[in-house]
């Protein structure tokens, strides 16, 4: 996820217009800043690693002339965050400008091809095969538009791309197919970018541009056409009611129910990462004694999760330990063989990187999962996989918990290929049923939604709630009860539904809330009967289950369901949604900022 801006005007400088465009589209992206504009026939170029504003005093981004320019906000996917990688990106002739938001899957064959017509990189990312292809398609001949559209058909993977070029300086031209792009009119001026905010002080007035479109920007107007058939597309102009703000959070009220309503996205763009990188990192797990999962908060619960897919689908069992006690627990019996998988998800958590540190020390090979390229922890990792959430501004981890879970489910599905542990055809049935995930989780979230908000409504003064799940479950239940502290300060506890009866069932009484998480899995008639315990103890039950499991809805005061599909390892994806959900309106209703609980930061970075 990144954030681009373009805009062509009839007269005016455009430079401090970009800037405070892409200041507005920074939620999007924040590891460097770059903008480009054309005068005198000429592009003029500034951009640097780090914050909009740290590179703006060492640049000055207000003074680059020009009546056209673009302009884009990292989150880096490919290359680390340095002045080089930063967009726009550049043919060999700087000539043709380019800022793109998304993935070039196939960039590694087109970087080779492009090398060996002599075509020169300045880059690690796979966007900078953009201008060099469409460089290679005007010196053909074909106009800027039409060298955009035959770049389109060669690149595979997802991409919002707007280029512009010195040869003509009065235009821009802009396409999308899984990525975002909005394009904004007034008299005399025309733009385009990621997200409305981005040109809503200048105007509300909004064109839509769809997946398989590419459109012509000039002072003028914006002309669309069809990347199939180059059919001209007419499309009318909406008005946009939106306050600045608001349009930032897409609508949303907050930036956590904006992210819970991104997961669908994160979790499709993270089934999407590399087969290399994750069978690179299955590899090192296979080879090593003994693999240690090193985690904090919910990335200490995906891990938790994460275990359970290991030791069920490839028979590895790894040990999880909270990184902060790492040091203390393992003492010196480290060795060289050894293998820690460390998930933060900053990858800037100072108690994952001071165990790595010591893991380190012993010659421990690290595999770091994070979603944040360039962070510390990769810098000190053997390999990398670098989840794909982009920014996650809510101080409480919702779609940076669901990619850290996708990622391990591949990663579990790649390790079961290495150990043979199941055979072919289960394995190839589990992949199949993570396919589904995207779809699945949207699902949850619609079912889910109102049912959180008025259960909210009915438990919000409720001074304590247990959260009982088994297997896989447990770390459901660990999360979705630290969801709920985090945000909406109701003491919460979770437990193994097992361990309920040994001590914390002396807490319940009439109408104390349990939660239970029930997936069908093999736990769930032993969870039937933990259920009936409290139950007989006046306990109000909410439960998370299947949605058409009548005999649990029977036995709950309230449920969520969840709509079959989804193989047992990977529950927690879609089961924990609806606490997510929950925690967020249980917050709302106690009248506190869900994006901003007290005590808190988004990474935390001291011992
Ligand atoms: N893949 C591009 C890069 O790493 C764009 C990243 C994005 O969309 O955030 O530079």
């Amino acid at each position: 996820m990144c954030g681009i801006i373009g805009v062509v005007q009839r007269r005016g400088e455009v430079a401090s217009f970009l800037h405070q465009a892409l200041k507005r589209l920074e939620y999007r992206g924040y590891d460097s800043v770059g903008v480009t504009t054309i005068s005198n026939g000429q592009l003029h170029m500034k951009k640097d690693k780090g914050r909009i504003e740290e590179v703006h005093k060492k640049l000055n981004l207000d003074e680059i002339p020009g009546c056209i320019g673009i302009g884009h906000t990292r989150w880096a996917t490919h290359g680390i965050p340095s002045m080089y990688n930063a967009h726009p990106h550049f043919d060999c002739k700087n000539e043709i400008a380019v800022v793109h938001n998304g993935v070039i899957d196939n960039f590694l064959e087109l970087r080779k091809e492009l090398k060996s017509k002599g075509h020169e990189f300045s880059s690690d990312t796979d966007t900078e095969v953009i201008p060099h292809m469409i460089e290679d398609y005007v010196s053909e001949g074909l106009t800027l538009d039409n060298a955009v559209t035959e770049v389109t058909r060669r690149i595979e993977g997802t991409y919002a791309i707007v280029a512009m070029t010195s040869r003509d300086d009065g235009k821009i031209v802009c396409t999308r197919d899984g990525n975002p792009l909005v394009i904004g009119r007034r008299e005399g001026a025309t733009y385009v970018s990621s997200d409305i905010p981005a040109f809503l002080p200048m105007t509300n007035d909004m064109i839509l541009l769809l997946d398989g479109e590419v459109a012509t920007l000039t002072a003028g107007g914006a002309e669309i056409r069809k990347l199939s058939d180059g059919s001209e597309v007419e499309r009318e102009t909406i008005k946009v009611s939106w306050t600045a703000d608001q349009a930032q959070k897409g609508g949303f009220p907050h930036f956590m129910l904006k992210e819970i309503h991104e997961q669908p996205e994160a979790v499709r763009n993270t089934l999407r990462i590399r087969p290399e990188v994750i069978q690179e990192a299955a590899k090192f797990i296979h080879e090593a004694r003994n693999v240690y999962f090193l985690a904090m908060g919910t990335s200490g619960h995906a891990a938790m999760a994460g275990r359970h897919m290991f030791a069920s689908l490839a028979g590895v069992l790894p040990i999880f330990e909270l990184a902060s006690d790492f040091p203390d627990t393992v003492y010196n019996s480290l060795s060289k063989d050894d293998l820690v998988i460390a998930i933060t998800q900053s990858g800037e958590t100072t108690d994952t990187i001071m165990a790595v540190k010591h893991a380190k020390s012993f010659g421990v090979k690290v595999v770091a999962i994070t979603n944040v390229i360039g962070s510390s922890i990769t810098r000190m990792a053997d390999h990398s996989i670098f989840t794909q959430a982009g920014p996650e501004i809510g101080v409480a981890a919702t779609k940076t918990f669901m990619v850290q879970l996708t990622a391990l489910a591949q990663l579990a599905l790649a390790l079961g290929e290495l150990t043979g542990f199941v055979d072919n055809e289960m394995l190839e049935k589990k992949r199949q049923s993570l396919e589904k995930l995207p779809e699945i989780v949207s699902e949850v979230i619609s079912r889910n939604e109102e049912k959180a908000r008025r259960l909210a409504g009915l438990l919000y003064d409720k001074p304590s709630l247990l959260f009982l799940g088994r297997g896989v479950s447990q770390a459901t239940a660990e999360e979705g009860a630290l969801k709920l502290k985090e945000i909406s300060y109701n003491h919460a506890e979770a437990y193994s539904a097992g361990q309920s009866k040994h001590g914390p069932i002396a807490l319940v009484h009439d109408e104390y809330p349990v939660i239970f998480v029930v997936p069908r899995d093999e736990t769930r008639w032993r969870i039937v009967g933990n259920i009936m315990e409290m139950k007989a103890r006046g306990a109000s039950i909410i439960s998370v289950i299947a949605k058409d499991d009548e005999e649990l809805k029977g036995f709950s005061n309230h449920w969520f369901t969840i709509p079959e599909g989804i193989e047992p390892e990977f529950s927690t994806i879609p089961y924990v949604i609806p606490l997510q959900l929950f925690s967020y309106y249980m917050a709302r209703r106690k009248g506190f900022d869900p994006d901003k609980p007290r005590n808190l930061a988004k990474s935390v970075t001291v011992l």
